[in-house]
């Protein structure tokens, strides 16, 4: 039977939980303990597939097609598994499963509530994690702050569940902030007193306290928490602010969580062994030359909507011994200002994904330079739309060429939608979504970095390259060096007369473990590390 941890979290938002939650169970499957995470999301969206990336953050795909929160993200970076759709619920789950077994008559004859209808589907859900991914530890991290309205039926569900499956199988860990008070310099406790209330008022003790904090933590506060919150000393964890998001699981481990947790759910446990991440977070630490990378994007204003992104740089730079300094460049900035400015102390530039015509005309400005200046360009799915769009306004000597998503009438649709997507009237989850084969082209760049023929990527899109291009695009120099195994989609395409122009039709950024670079972002960075910037000098030999 497996045991639950529950992660909530208190005081405010954005504190850094779902990287706490991934570092727990980092610490555990460092001491070959199985585990599975799950997010709870609040919100009443079924998925956050149609919440913008401006607000919500990155849409994470898993392989299995689902959209999801970020944090599946970084679990899955930190955990080095896969995870499937069962690792992300939200209300809008919830109710609409709910209300659908009620209009089948699956309830006929009673009045459907909150409790015990609701609960029950969340508990539900928590135990077809534990099924399908038969781990020994399940993780749950509900979303939100202890006291938001929508979280509650979710806390309600985590309660009941210390009777359903047994005390010594369920484990509350609550995360909160100790704010600092520059007029007194103090950390102050009673934000973290007030959540542990709230928590307490529904019925829940929490076992363990986390403490994020932007300033040291003093055995005092960890006393005063201790006496108040009714937890014991040892089990509350300070967790102060760190340069890397990787070395959460080594400050966790070292302020003795793993242990704690091992005996409070008397878990059988092997020795730890955390050296890969002591490693990771030494090289991660030692001071290392820039690479100049200019991401263009629409949602910049928010960096967490190109989260995968960021990280799947950061892991190619720290492949070839390198730091990314990354440029943040609204593509909107570059239709306005109409000069390329920004860009010329870019050494690659990349160009994400994104929905709809704001900022368009200032993204392919972005890939015409990359394409003018031999710079190296990265495509990632509209990043690919986009390359396209520029490649053939140049080789069709006009301006037209565009994607029927940005102008419907155009005689040069380039890009179109799918041909399955055609009577697709709803918009939540309908997109081409999650893993699909890839057949490489040899000696192409794409070939070269994968090392291999086929590959599997994951996907989230509605448009696609119009075949009916193919050979105008092709004889002026455009290869098609990924193709669907049946021929019919264009995945990948890059530049013959360039150093390393190439895009991809996938999403190649959520498979990018520390460790191990997507082989795309690895090579872009090997070629873009080796691009002198404007106004750098070449270093010259010492001697004559
Ligand atoms: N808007 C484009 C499409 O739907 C690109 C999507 C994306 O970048 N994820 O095909």
């Amino acid at each position: 039977m497996p045991k639950y941890i529950f992660v909530t979290g208190g005081v405010v938002s954005s504190v850094g939980k779902g990287i706490t939650v991934a570092s727990i169970a980092t610490i555990l499957k460092s001491r070959q303990i199985s585990v599975s995470v799950q997010k709870l999301d609040p919100y009443l969206n079924v998925d956050p597939g149609t919440i913008s990336p401006a607000q919500h953050g990155e849409v994470f795909v898993t392989q299995d097609g689902a959209e999801t929160d970020l944090d599946l993200g970084n679990y899955e970076r930190f955990i080095d598994i896969n995870l499937t759709a069962e690792s992300n619920v939200t209300s809008g789950q919830i109710y609409s499963a709910v209300i659908t077994k009620e209009r089948r008559g699956d309830f006929l004859g009673g009045t459907i509530q909150v409790v015990p209808h609701v609960t029950t589907e969340i508990k539900e859900r928590f135990r077809k994690l534990a099924q399908k991914s038969q781990a020994e530890m399940i993780i749950i991290e509900v979303g939100g702050t202890v006291g938001d309205i929508e979280g509650q039926p979710f806390l309600e569900a985590i309660r009941q569940m210390r009777n359903d499956v047994g005390r010594d199988n369920v484990l509350y860990i609550h995360v909160t902030l100790l704010p600092y008070l520059t007029s007194t310099q103090e950390l102050k406790t009673k934000p973290t007193q007030h959540s542990v209330n709230e928590l307490r008022r529904i019925g829940i003790q929490p076992d363990i306290i986390i403490c994020r904090s932007d300033y040291p933590i003093s055995e005092g506060i960890r006393d005063k928490i201790s006496l108040f919150c009714d937890v014991s000393q040892e089990a509350i964890i300070p967790l102060p602010t760190v340069d890397t998001i990787y070395e959460v699981p080594l400050i966790l481990e070292e302020e003795g969580l793993g242990q704690l947790i091992v005996d409070k759910l008397s878990l059988k446990a092997h020795q730890t062994d955390l050296s890969q991440w002591q490693e990771l977070v030494r090289c991660l630490k030692t001071p290392r030359e820039p690479v100049n990378i200019a991401l263009v994007g629409k949602y910049v204003e928010l960096k967490d909507a190109y989260f995968s992104v960021r990280e799947a740089l950061r892991h190619a730079a720290l492949y070839h011994d390198r730091d990314i300094n990354l440029l943040w460049i609204h593509s909107e900035d570059l239709e306005r200002d109409g000069s390329d400015a920004v860009l010329r102390s870019a050494q690659g530039i990349v160009v994400p994904g994104g929905f709809g015509i704001r900022g368009i005309e200032g993204m392919v400005r972005a890939a015409a330079y990359a394409r003018n200046n031999e710079i190296p360009y990265l495509g990632l799915c509209l990043g690919m739309q986009v390359m396209v769009i520029e490649f053939a306004r140049y080789a069709l000597g006009s301006n037209e060429p565009n994607s029927t998503e940005f102008d419907a009438s155009t005689p040069y649709p380039v890009i179109d939608l799918l041909p399955d997507q055609k009577d697709v009237k709803n918009k939540g989850g309908t997109m081409r979504l999650g893993n699909y084969p890839c057949q490489l082209l040899d000696g192409s760049h794409a070939a070269k970095a994968y090392g291999q023929s086929l590959v599997y990527e994951r996907h989230r899109h509605r448009f696609e390259f119009n075949n009916k291009f193919r050979s105008q695009l092709q004889e002026k120099g455009m290869v098609y060096s990924g193709l669907s195994p049946d021929g019919k989609l264009i995945e990948l395409c890059e530049l013959v007369n360039h150093p390393w122009m190439v895009s991809c039709q996938f999403h190649p950024e959520f498979s990018s473990r520390p460790g191990r670079p997507n082989p795309l972002f690895r090579d872009f960075i090997g070629v873009a590390k080796d691009i002198l910037r404007e106004g750098a000098q070449p270093s010259l030999p010492l001697t004559p």
